[in-house]
């Protein structure tokens, strides 16, 4: 440990010999893609993307300008007419396609994945296998689509209502999934018949632009365009852009402001999956073993840099000990270190120094306040950002750890002594995209689910996610839901056509 406290000292193991997880030959083009083609960015420059085990450089991406979204979006106008008009049937067999053509290279988009995230490699398998789902899912809900009937709602006129693509939409994707995310936004934006231009995350671009090299020849020319660059200047044009029919972005809540601002002249909708923090009330009731495997599981997946991560624990005052017992002994358990390292490795490294900064700010800060860490507490030795389990114990309801989305593999233990108190507490964050309630009360079951403010709310359960559900937030979370039905009606329009046939 660099910093002082915590029980035990973990040590982040290290891949043999530095063996690379992907060859100079695997990485995907440094250009953009537009119009079905590489190009290099109008500025000509570059971004260096750093692999957060090792800090060293791992590839370059260009450094796009709004000039290259421009020429995207025109791209995409021009493709996205004949796009629309084509059958959900034969929309619905390109996705197929793209899901067949991202399962057969899963090998290589796991690896790249995990060199570019720093996430062991059971994480990235799941991202890849998930993104495969995504897009099947979508391919088959294209062509399901319910609307009311076309009937006769008023004497002689026949009511027809038609779903109709948006037309060319912009989005802006993290660092924490960056296919995956990039798959929810892509899949049912092209099924509902749209052409898309997205940006990746800065610091995560080489499994989109992957993506696009692997789908280049399913797809018509302009549909898809991945421009890559800083979100203040690429995020910042597709925002404002007076083109495009709609934004997307997952990201943070400050990202979703500027995005929102940004769109607001243009008047395009606007589609914000932002941050969380998510409580997980455990009461008294509760199987308490479950309850401690299952935050092991929800706190920590991809080193707690998830936006739906169990991270504040709200338990019961008479069995906070025993939880906070189980905890240390579950969190105690992870084997931290690099995805090459070996397929038990369960945590990875914070993305990219700044975040490393961040997170270890938190920490310190805590420690300054007083509260105590049960299990880690500090980072972990380099070289690689990573920093240790934790587990923060007796947190007032107050403090920044339990109010602010750390983002990394830390959770916080509040107490509460009943039921309204649990509620008003987990309720009373800015944020609401996600929550679980642990009891074995059939009654407390529904009654807390229902008064949490949360867009999905989980029993005895956390950070399990089906592609038929809906994804989003509540509050300060954002607005607009991911996987779906849902997201296709988001990423499409209504149309009413009514016809007078009266003699
Ligand atoms: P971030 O907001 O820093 O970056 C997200 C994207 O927004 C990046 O591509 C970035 O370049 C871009 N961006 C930054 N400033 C912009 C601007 N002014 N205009 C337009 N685009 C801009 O977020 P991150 O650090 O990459 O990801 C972590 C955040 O994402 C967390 O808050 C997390 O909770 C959230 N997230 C939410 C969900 C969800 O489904 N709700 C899923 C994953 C991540």
């Amino acid at each position: 440990m660099t910093t002082q406290t915590a029980v035990p000292v973990q040590t982040v193991r290290r891949a043999e010999g530095g063996a690379a997880l992907v060859s100079e030959a695997e990485l995907p083009s440094t250009g953009q893609f537009i119009d079905g083609g590489f190009r290099p960015s109008t500025s000509g420059a570059t971004l260096d993307v750093v692999d957060p085990c090792s800090e060293q450089v791992l590839a370059q991406v260009a450094d796009g300008t709004a000039e290259d979204v421009d020429v995207a979006v025109a791209a995409a106008l021009a493709a996205q007419p004949a796009w629309g008009r084509l059958t959900p049937k034969e929309r619905s067999l390109v996705l197929l396609r793209i899901a067949d053509r991202v399962e057969e290279n899963t090998d290589r988009l796991v690896r790249l994945e995990s060199a570019n995230t720093g996430k062991p490699l059971t994480v990235s398998r799941d991202d890849i296998a998930s993104t495969v789902d995504t897009f099947r899912f979508f391919a088959g809900a294209a062509r399901a689509i319910t609307s009311q009937a076309a009937a006769d709602y008023t004497e002689g006129h026949l009511s027809v209502i038609i779903r109709e693509p948006l037309g060319v939409i912009g989005v802006v994707t993290p660092w924490n999934y960056p296919l995956l995310m990039a798959a929810w936004k892509i899949a049912p934006i092209i099924a509902a018949g749209n052409a898309l231009v997205i940006k990746p995350s800065e610091q995560t671009p080489l499994t989109t632009i992957a993506f696009a090299e692997l789908v280049a020849d399913l797809l018509p020319a302009g549909i898809l365009n991945v421009v890559t660059g800083v979100g203040p200047v690429v995020g910042a044009r597709l925002s404002e852009h007076p083109d495009l029919a709609m934004i997307a972005l997952t990201g943070s809540v400050n990202s979703g402001r500027a995005v929102a601002s940004g769109a607001a002249q243009s008047l395009k909708r606007v589609h914000l999956e932002l941050g969380g923090k998510a409580p997980v009330v455990v009461f008294e009731d509760a199987d308490l073993d479950d309850a401690a495997s299952g935050i092991r599981n929800a706190g920590f997946w991809n080193a707690g840099q998830e936006c739906g991560a169990g991270c504040r624990i709200l338990v019961h005052e008479s069995v906070a000990d025993q939880l906070t017992e189980r905890l240390v002994k579950e969190i105690s358990s992870f084997v931290v270190g690099e995805p090459g390292a070996g397929d038990d490795i369960e945590i990875g490294p914070m993305v990219s120094r700044a975040h490393y900064d961040r997170v270890a700010g938190y920490l310190s800060r805590a420690r300054e306040a007083g509260i105590r860490a049960a299990v880690g507490g500090g980072t972990l030795d380099g070289p690689g950002f990573f920093v240790a389990p934790t587990v923060l114990v007796d947190v007032p309801d107050d403090a920044e750890v339990a109010r602010q989305e750390i983002f990394g593999p830390v959770v916080t233990v509040e107490t509460f002594s009943d039921e309204d108190e649990a509620v008003t507490r987990a309720n009373s964050v800015p944020y609401g995209l996600s929550a679980s309630v642990w009891t074995e009360n059939a009654r407390r079951s529904h009654d807390i689910a229902a008064r949490l403010e949360a867009g999905t709310v989980w029993v005895n359960s956390h950070l399990v996610l089906a592609t038929e559900a809906p994804w989003g937030g509540f509050k300060g979370s954002g607005y607009g839901r991911d996987l779906s039905i849902y997201a296709l009606d988001d990423y499409s329009r209504t149309k009413h056509v009514m016809h007078n046939h009266s003699r």
